[in-house]
C-alpha cells in the first residue's frame, strides 16, 4: 500500500521538528509525514550519550525561533536539549506526524508524475510513500559509524578503547588512567567531564585547536527573563547572540594574527606555567576550522589542578598497556577513548535518483544552501559552521514553505533551481577540518554569487530565505493537471 502526503520530512531531529512546525504554521492546508530510521526523536541530542555531552553554542540560537529556551544555562547539558526537543514536538502536535523506526532507504523522483516515491524500511518490511516535495532533514553524519583513524596495534590493546558516538553505560571510568584522542568538541567536553572520577586523563592531540571559555549562563539573558515576557526576553538575546557572534567572526576573519593572539593570550591566563605554545597555539587561522568553546574554563580547571593534561604528538601504535608516540614515550591506558570525529553524510546515505539518473551532490551547486540545481522539489537542512545550526534550520523550513505556497497559488507542481548563467564554483564548506577535507568529494560545490552562494550569515540568510523574492533562477513548472492540486 502506497500513502501520499504533499510532504515527506526524512528524521526527527532538531531539522525534521522544526520543519513539522513551519509546514503546520505557514502551509496548514499541506498533509505532512516525518519519518525517523531510530525509536525516537532528537537526532543528535538522542544518540550521544558520552558523559557530559553538551552544546557548544548558546541555547538563544540552538533553539527555535519560535520556542523559547527558558532554562538558566546558555550552553546546556545534552539531556536538557533533548527535553526542550521533545516538549517542543509535543506542544506543537508535531509528535503525532512522526512515524518512528522508519529508515528511508531510496527516493525516486518522476517529472511525468511530478512526484516523489519514497521507501522505508520498517522493522524489515518495505513501505511506500509519495510526495509532492521531498524535505531531508537528515544531519550530516553517518550515524552507523563514527571517524576512527587507522591506529597500528588497535587489536593489542589490553583496555577498552571506545568512541563517544558509541558511548555504553557500562563504561566504567571511575578510578582509571585514561587516554582521549583528540582535541575537538567532544575531546574537550569528555577530559573535564571524565577527570572528575578517573585517576588521571591525557588528553592526547596531533595538533591544537583554539579553545575559548565562556560561562555557561548569560547574566544578560536571565537579567531580561526576569523583566520581561519569555519570548520577548528570548528574541532580544537571540538577536545579540547572533550580532555579537558575527561580530566576532568577522572581526577574527578580518585580522587573523591579532585574534590569535587574543585566543591565546586568554588561554595563557587560565594555565600558567603551562606549555600554552606547544599545547594550544594552533597552526592555521581562527575560523579555518571551528572554535571549541569550554564553558566555565572547565577544561583549564582539570588542567590546572593536574587531574588531566595534554600532549601534543602523533601515535605511532597501540601497544598491549596503552598508545606509543612517534617521540617513543608511551601513555599508559586503561581505556582509550577515540574522539577521532564524526564521518560526514549527506542524504542519510541514501540513493536518490531524478527520472532515473542517480543524484550525486558532487555534480550539483548548492541552492541558498538548501536546494541542488536541477533537483525538482528537494531540500535539505544544513545548519552553520560558524554560528547555532537552528538558525539555518529555521529559515531553511520557512523558505519551503514559501516555496509551496506560491507553487499552489501559481497552480505549478515542480520548483527546480536552475543556473542561467556560469558561475564559478567553490567548495561547500570553507573549513580545513580533516572530517570536511575527507568529505569534500560527496558534498556539492556553491557558486561565487547569489542565489548559489552558501552565506554563513544568518542576517544576510533572513533577507534571502524571509524576505527575498523566490523567483530567482527558481523555474516553476509542470502545472497541475485538471482535477489536481499543487504541491
Ligand atoms: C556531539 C555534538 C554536539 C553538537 N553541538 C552543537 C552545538 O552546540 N551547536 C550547533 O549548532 N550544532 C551542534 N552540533 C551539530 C548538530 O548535529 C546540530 O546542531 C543538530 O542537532 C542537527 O540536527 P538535525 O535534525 O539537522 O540532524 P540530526 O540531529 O543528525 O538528526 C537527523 C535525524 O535524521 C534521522 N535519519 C537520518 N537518515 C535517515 C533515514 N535514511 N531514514 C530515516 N531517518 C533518518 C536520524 O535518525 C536522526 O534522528 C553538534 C553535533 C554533535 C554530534
Amino acid at each position: 500500500m502506497t500513502e501520499h502526503f504533499d510532504v515527506v520530512v526524512v528524521g526527527a531531529g532538531i531539522s525534521g521538528i522544526g520543519a513539522g512546525y513551519h509546514l503546520q504554521a505557514n502551509s496548514p492546508d499541506r498533509s505532512y509525514v516525518i519519518l525517523e530510521g531510530r525509536d525516537r526523536l532528537g537526532g543528535t541530542w538522542d544518540l550521544f550519550r558520552y558523559p557530559g555531552i553538551r552544546s557548544d553554542s548558546d541555547m538563544y540560537t540552538l533553539g527555535f525561533s519560535f520556542k523559547p529556551w527558558t532554562d538558566a544555562k546558555a550552553i546546556a547539558d545534552g539531556p536538557s536539549i533533548l527535553r526542550y526537543l521533545d516538549e517542543t514536538a509535543r506542544e506543537y502536535g508535531v509528535d503525532r506526524h512522526i512515524r518512528y523506526r522508519h529508515r528511508v532507504r531510496r527516493a525516486d523522483w518522476s517529472s511525468d508524475e511530478a512526484l516523489w516515491t519514497v521507501v522505508a524500511d520498517v522493522d524489515g518490511a518495505e513501505v511506500t510513500f509519495t510526495c509532492a516535495f521531498l524535505f531531508m532533514a537528515t544531519g550530516y553524519y553517518n550515524y552507523a559509524q563514527g571517524y576512527t583513524p587507522d591506529f597500528a596495534g588497535f587489536a593489542d590493546f589490553k583496555g577498552r578503547i571506545i568512541h563517544p558516538q558509541f558511548w555504553a553505560d557500562d563504561v566504567d571510568y571511575a578510578g582509571k588512567r585514561i587516554v582521549v584522542i583528540g582535541s575537538g568538541a567532544t575531546a574537550v567536553t569528555l577530559v573535564p567531564e571524565l577527570a572528575k572520577q578517573a585517576a588521571h586523563v591525557t588528553m592526547l592531540q596531533r595538533s591544537p585547536t583554539y579553545i575559548v571559555a565562556r560561562p555557561s549562563e548569560d547574566k544578560v539573558a536571565n537579567w531580561l527573563r526576569s523583566k520581561l515576557p519569555a519570548r520577548a526576553a528570548y528574541g532580544i538575546t537571540r538577536w545579540k547572540n547572533v550580532l555579537l557572534q558575527q561580530y566576532f567572526f568577522r572581526a577574527m576573519r578580518k585580522h587573523p594574527d591579532k585574534a590569535k593572539k587574543a585566543l591565546v593570550d586568554m588561554v595563557r591566563q587560565e594555565l600558567p606555567g603551562h606549555d600554552v605554545d606547544t599545547h594550544f597555539t594552533p597552526r592555521y587561522n581562527p575560523w579555518d576550522q571551528r572554535l571549541c568553546l569550554v564553558p566555565d574554563a572547565d577544561l583549564f580547571a582539570s588542567l590546572r589542578e593536574g587531574k588531566a593534561s595534554v600532549v601534543t604528538d602523533t601515535i605511532d601504535r597501540f601497544t598491549a598497556n596503552g598508545v606509543r608516540l612517534a617521540s617513543g614515550e608511551e601513555l599508559e591506558a586503561d581505556l582509550v577513548v577515540t574522539a577521532t570525529g564524526l564521518e560526514i553524510q549527506l542524504l542519510g546515505g541514501m540513493p536518490v535518483t531524478i527520472d532515473g539518473t542517480l543524484f550525486e551532490p558532487a555534480k550539483h551547486m548548492t541552492y541558498k544552501g538548501m536546494m541542488f540545481s536541477d533537483v525538482p522539489n528537494f531540500a535539505i537542512s544544513f545548519g552553520y559552521t560558524n554560528a547555532s545550526w537552528t538558525l539555518k534550520a529555521d529559515l531553511t523550513a520557512n523558505y519551503v514553505t514559501r516555496l509551496l505556497n506560491a507553487m499552489k497559488k501559481r497552480g505549478m507542481r515542480q520548483v527546480t533551481p536552475r543556473l542561467k548563467e556560469p558561475v564559478e564554483a567553490i567548495p561547500f564548506l570553507e573549513f580545513t577540518s580533516g572530517y570536511v577535507q575527507r568529505a569534500a568529494p560527496q558534498l556539492p560545490r556553491q557558486g561565487k554569487r547569489a542565489p548559489w552562494r552558501l552565506h554563513q550569515n544568518y542576517t544576510l540568510d533572513v533577507m534571502a530565505l524571509k524576505f527575498g523574492g523566490i523567483d530567482q533562477e527558481m523555474e516553476f513548472s509542470n502545472p497541475v493537471l485538471a482535477g489536481r492540486r499543487a504541491a
